[in-house]
């Protein structure tokens, strides 16, 4: 199982419509293991390097069934490791095999206040679904999901503001039932004139700004409906917000930076330029900019009449103060 674990993660891991960067996570249970992706490792890694934890499975079954949403996962044997913050989602799964994504083509309608309805109609009546609103990921979610499948047999997981999660078989009928549902879900992005890295990099608050070297996101700036959506529709998923922090720095222009950096005490790591284009001091992380991409992919794809809801600041200050969190964040600057 775990070669054909390992294949399907790194390939899926090659897609950035499929993850991006650390996100996501991949289990399998074995006996009484359970075998999960490490938090802050890449799925994209898994073949050259080892990515995986094994726990014991039948310590966080027993907390599932007694309703411990918060118990910590006992690792087997010695690893520097630490288990996914969604190991448990991972155990009350009863699937040998299951998998966990913020793929694009699903996200983008994950974020849409009725995407309920709208499976109801995509969806094929083969793919056995639930849907679970926005928990914070951790014991909240795994609460959440543990009581929408009760009695369900579902084999798909829908996370309103987050992901799906697929359990299966093996990673080949994953793979299938990911096909399924990414061509049933997917959304034509809103043509827009494709932008233009900028040139040059811009000077504001004592410091140099270079422009981010990705013409999609460069369209946040230069799209004027995309830079109108950035403040009212920033925090649509966890790994955004934690990411790339609880709100956008937006300037009208480069003088309008300039005079607005000029009375910040901290400089925000990422500025967008109304027309201009999207500014990263150096050493923005690979991490966060795949996160940003991820972000445009998703913005893009909001081209029908459905209501966007972002996630409340409440919602908002609790991603930003968790130390699981924190500590993905650490190795995210690695
Ligand atoms: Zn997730």
């Amino acid at each position: 199982m775990r070669d054909a674990v390992v294949a399907f993660c790194a390939a899926a891991g090659k897609e950035p419509l499929l993850v991006q960067g650390a996100g996501g996570n991949v289990s399998w249970k074995d006996g009484d293991t359970l075998w999960i992706k490490a938090s802050g490792t890449w799925l994209a890694d898994a073949a050259e390097k080892d990515i995986f934890v094994p726990v014991e499975l039948a310590q966080l079954r027993a907390a599932v069934a007694a309703g411990q949403f918060d118990v910590k996962p006992v690792v087997r044997g010695e690893s520097a490791l630490r288990p996914s913050i969604e190991t448990l989602l991972h155990a009350l799964m009863p699937q040998p095999v299951v998998v966990h994504l913020h793929a694009v083509e699903v996200l983008a309608h994950l974020v849409d206040a009725d995407f309920v309805a709208g499976f109801e109609q995509a969806l094929p009546a083969s793919i056995s679904w639930v849907a679970v609103p926005y928990r914070k990921p951790g014991a909240d979610l795994a609460r959440a999901v543990s009581e929408a499948l009760t009695g369900s047999g579902a084999s798909v997981v829908f996370l309103q503001n987050h992901g799906v999660v697929i359990g299966a078989d093996s990673p080949a009928a994953v793979t299938a039932m990911l096909d399924e549902l990414v061509a049933a879900l997917r959304t034509q992005p809103a043509p827009g004139a494709t932008a233009a890295v900028p040139a040059a990099p811009i000077e504001a608050g004592g410091t140099v700004y270079e422009p981010v070297p990705d013409a999609g996101v460069q369209r946040l700036a230069t799209d004027p409906v995309l830079f109108e959506r950035l403040s009212s529709q920033w925090a649509l998923y966890p790994d955004h917000v934690v990411f790339l922090g609880a709100f956008p720095y937006l300037a009208d222009s480069p003088a309008a930076l300039e005079a607005a950096l000029a009375q910040e005490q901290a400089l925000p790591e990422l500025v967008f330029v109304r027309g201009a284009g999207v500014f990263a001091r150096p050493g923005f992380s690979t991490a966060k900019q795949v996160q940003l991409r991820c972000y445009f992919d998703v913005l893009v794809r909001q081209t029908g009449h459905g209501r966007v809801l972002a996630l409340g600041t409440a919602e908002i200050g609790e991603l930003l103060d968790w130390d699981a969190e924190r500590y993905r964040m650490s190795l995210s600057k690695q």
